[in-house]
């Protein structure tokens, strides 16, 4: 559970990934967060109810751009 103060947000709160880091590995590149949330460095994330959360990167926004 987190010890932190303030205490980090909730998994499921809109601002789950602000909770600090427990542990990480930057080469295969992802951050478990104190909260329980597996974040990835593109943005996707699990949560600790295995809810997958798809990257968030306006990488969408480019794609059309390169379409138009
Ligand atoms: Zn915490």
């Amino acid at each position: 559970m987190c010890e932190h103060t303030p205490p980090c947000p909730a998994a499921d709160a809109t601002d789950a990934d602000a909770a600090r880091p427990r542990s990480a590995c930057h080469t295969q590149g992802w951050t478990l967060l104190c909260n329980g949330v597996l974040l990835f460095d593109d943005t996707g994330e699990i949560r600790p109810d295995l809810q997958v959360i798809p990257p968030r990167r306006a990488v969408a926004a480019e794609q059309t751009e390169v379409a138009a």
